[in-house]
Parts: structure tokens; sequence; C-alpha cells
């Protein structure tokens, strides 16, 4: 790193001792954009790299509710409004218990740069809440989701700022969601947030929108190097949203998916997963996916017993990391290159912890990064706001067919980007630098702001 990224980063790590996936998640963009700042001195004349890591805005927030006991509980909500350079702040809500201000921060300094990837007029952000779902009745469930909304009410907006579902917040949470605001505000706006159910504004193929993305770009990498989806074995860590959409396209492609996990353990079932049982398991019912042996007895189930997850000492031609972040370790990274690993696409954002993906992309191993290959989502969720704004609705074929092109379309510049920068297969590089220049564009055509 020149002298400029390394004063930047050292003052990054300085201000946010505390938030370790923050730091983290800058470094990664810090390490391979070089080339671009080698070639634009005036990015360091106006400060451009000190204002892309300083959130425009971060929201902290008291959440109270009354659980079914009676009893008050209070949790803390967030919301960064991390750029607004591009369009209205866009990303999800995440309700889990480990959330905190670094894991908002992370994930909403990733999302500006996927976002400005999709080529769609959309900033970034992101929220949530210390929150957990798990285990709450649909009342605490609503009761938390309309707390959390009488609050949050007053920063967003449909050209503002729209979040949409992440981990621990669906189609339910968002309804929840959407009910309160709309409540308040005393008018229907129906762009405020996406991943609406269909009856009320939602759009088709936005639930399976992060996953057949994700397989779309991991399609078009394996292409670009002779290799097809077909008779690949496929690995999928978590049988959440992205997961499970993940697996059902990468089926549809021809590919065996012999493996998935919940944060408890992994179930591998050679013959191949039977997607309709993790589908009742997962969407249904809410169980834990050890379930699954029930009605498969020949599968078989791997507690989790450390950070190393059981799933990556399968076996497998492509791994899918849909989890959540740092879930695949430099020891994960290993055992699968020694098990002849040809390519891992990050369906969860930042899964790979980075000397994992360094190790990866030394081994020669095709790395999708989750800026680009996780994209599909919140292109999607754009696409759902059109629709809101036309007072319209596309068909799913229509919606998949948009989805697929912006995906193709993503690839492509990521790998064009890795070949003019001189990193040529590296996409985790291209995917950096192209969402950088269009950022930096952006910020220098708009002045010091
Ligand atoms: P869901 O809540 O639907 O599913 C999350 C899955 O990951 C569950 O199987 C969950 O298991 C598992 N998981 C969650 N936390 C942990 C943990 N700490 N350790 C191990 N496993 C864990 O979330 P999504 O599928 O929506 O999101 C998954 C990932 O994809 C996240 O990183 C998210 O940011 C990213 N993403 C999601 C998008 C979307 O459109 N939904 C868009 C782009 C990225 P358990 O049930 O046991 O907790």
């Amino acid at each position: 790193m020149n002298e400029y990224l390394s004063s930047v980063l050292e003052e990054v790590e300085k201000k946010n001792s505390n938030e370790p996936e923050f730091i983290q998640a800058v470094r990664e963009v810090l390490q391979t954009v070089e080339p671009v700042i080698d070639k634009h001195p005036e990015f360091k004349q106006t400060s451009l790299l000190e204002r892309i890591v300083e959130p425009e805005r971060i929201i902290v927030f008291r959440v109270p509710w009354i659980n079914d006991n009676g009893k008050v509980v209070v949790n803390r909500g967030y919301r960064v409004q991390f750029s607004s350079v591009i369009g209205p702040y866009k990303g999800g809500l995440r309700f889990h218990p480990n959330v905190n201000q670094s894991i908002i921060k992370f994930l909403g300094f990733e999302q500006i740069f996927k976002n400005a990837l999709t080529g769609l007029p959309i900033g970034g952000g992101k929220g949530g809440s210390d929150f957990d779902p798990k285990r709450k009745s649909d009342n605490e469930i609503m009761r938390f989701c309309q707390s959390y909304m009488t609050e949050l009410y007053r920063h967003i907006g449909q050209d503002v700022d729209v979040p949409a579902g992440d981990i621990g917040v669906g189609a339910r949470e968002i309804g929840y969601l959407f009910g309160q605001y709309k409540r308040i505000r005393n008018a229907y706006e129906g762009g405020v947030l996406t991943g609406k159910a269909i009856c009320y504004g939602g759009s088709l193929a936005r639930k399976e929108a992060t996953g057949y993305g994700l397989i779309f770009y991991v399609r078009e990498m394996l292409k670009a190097h002779n290799e097809t989806l077909k008779d690949k074995t496929v690995t999928i860590s978590g049988s959440g949203n992205v997961a499970i959409y993940a697996c059902e396209k990468a089926l549809e492609n021809g590919a065996k998916v012999v493996a998935m996990s919940d944060s408890n353990g992994c179930i591998y079932d050679p013959n191949g997963i039977k997607l309709d049982i993790i589908k009742e398991i997962k969407e249904i019912k809410r169980e834990r996916i050890k379930t699954y042996l029930q009605s498969c007895p020949n599968a078989q189930y791997f507690e989790r017993t450390s950070e190393d997850s059981p799933i990556w000492d399968i076996k497998t031609d492509i791994a899918l990391p849909c989890a959540t972040q740092n879930e695949l370790t430099l020891n994960s990274a290993k055992k699968l290159v020694a098990n002849g690993v040809l390519a891992v696409g990050e369906g969860a954002n930042m899964p790979c912890t980075q000397s994992a993906t360094d190790f990866l992309l030394e081994n020669k191993v095709l790395v999708a990064p989750a800026k680009a290959a996780n994209a599909g989502g919140v292109a999607t969720s754009a696409i759902e706001m059109s629709q809101n704004s036309m007072r319209f609705y596309y068909t799913f074929e229509e919606v998949e067919a948009k989805l697929e092109r912006i995906m193709i379309n993503i690839f492509d510049t990521c790998r064009k980007n890795a070949e003019e920068y001189g990193c040529t297969g590296n996409y985790v590089a291209g995917a950096n630098i192209a969402a950088f220049k269009k950022l930096a564009d952006g910020m220098m055509a708009q002045g010091i702001v």
C-alpha cells in the first residue's frame, strides 16, 4: 500500500479501534485500489478516501418492547447511512444478538460498493438490532418491529433511505415494519421498504434474487475459465434465504448440492440434498437443520464445535458460504484447497476472513467476491422500487431476466477491471476497483460534501 492508503488505514484503525469487522472491510478495499489512486492525485488532494470511509450518518436508538410474559425488554437499534452519492441509502436490516456498530458499519461500507456495481441508482446503508428473533412468538416479533419502526420512520423514505431484509429479517418482519410505517405516515409509500410480500407491493423473484444471482455470477465466472456447474459437487453454508435459493438455482444448473448448515451444525447427504425438505424445515417450521435426518436417515449430521464450520471439511468442487461474516477461516480454506476446491462463491457478506481469501487466491481458486456475487438481492430490490413507482408489476420471468442480465454485467465489469489493472482472474480486486471508480467519480462530481 502506498503512503496515502497506509495513512488512511492507520487513521481508520485508530478512530475505530473497537470495530474489527469494519476495519477488516476497509482494509480489504484499500489494499486493492492502489492502482486507481496512483492514477488520480486529485483523490488525495480532496481527501476522497478519508471521506469514503466515514459514514454520512449513524443513528443509534432505544427499542423498548413488551414480551409475552409482560416484561419490558430493551434492545438497541441501528441505522448507518453510509453514502448517498449514487442514490438513496439502500441496504438491509439485520436482527441478530451479535449485531453491534462494527457489524452494521462493515455491512454499510460493503453495501456502497455492492450497490455501485449493480449499475442502478442506489446509495449504501445498513441497519438492524441486537434483537434475537429465535424462539420469539409472532406477537413478540410484531411488537418489536413496531417499536423499531416507531423510531426508524423519521430517518427513512422512498427517496431517502430504503431498508430491506438481512439475517433474521424476512417477509414476516418486513410486513410488520411496513404496517407500522404506513400507520405513522398515513400514506402508502410502497418504495420505503423492499422485500415486501407480493400482495402489497413486493416484487416477484425478490425472495429468490440473492441466491439466484450468486449462481448466475458463479456460472459466468466458471464460463470464463471453461468450466460449468453441470455435475459439480456444491456445499452451501447456511439454510436461510440466500442459501436456499442458491441451492435451487445450482440444482437447476445441473450441480449436486451435498451439504447445507445452520449455526448449530451441518448436514451431509451424498445422494444430494432434498431442497423441499430444507424449505419445509426452515421456511415453514423454523426448526434446526438437524431435523433433516428424520426425513433422510441416510444423511449425516456434524455438530459445530469450534469457529471452523464442519461443512468446509467436506470435499467439494464449489463452496458457497451463505451464512455470515468470517465463517470461512484460513483453516477451512486450507481444507477446501487440500480437497481440490475449484471455486468459492460468497453469498454472505464478507464470509471469508482476509487470510482465507488470500490463501484461496494464492492457490488459484476462483473467488466470487460478496460485493459482486450477492448483489442480485439489492439489484432486485431496486427493481421492486421501480415497480412501486410505476404502480406496475413485472412477471417473475421478466424480473429474473433483468437480474440475470445485471449479474452477467457485474461479472463482466469485475473481469475487465481486473484485466485492466494487472490482476487478471482476481475478481476480488476487480470488484473493488470497479465499484471504487464509480463512487469516486460521483464524489468528485458532487464537490466536498
Ligand atoms: P437468514 O436469516 O435467512 O439465514 C441466515 C443463515 O445463516 C441461517 O441458516 C443461520 O443459521 C446462519 N447463520 C446466521 N448467523 C450465523 C452465525 N453467526 N454462525 C453460523 N451460521 C449463522 O439470512 P440471509 O440468508 O438473508 O443472509 C445470509 C447472508 O447473506 C448474510 O451475510 C447477509 O448479509 C447476506 N446477504 C443477504 C441478502 C438477502 O437478500 N437476504 C442480500 C445480500 C447478502 P441459524 O438459523 O442457526 O442462525
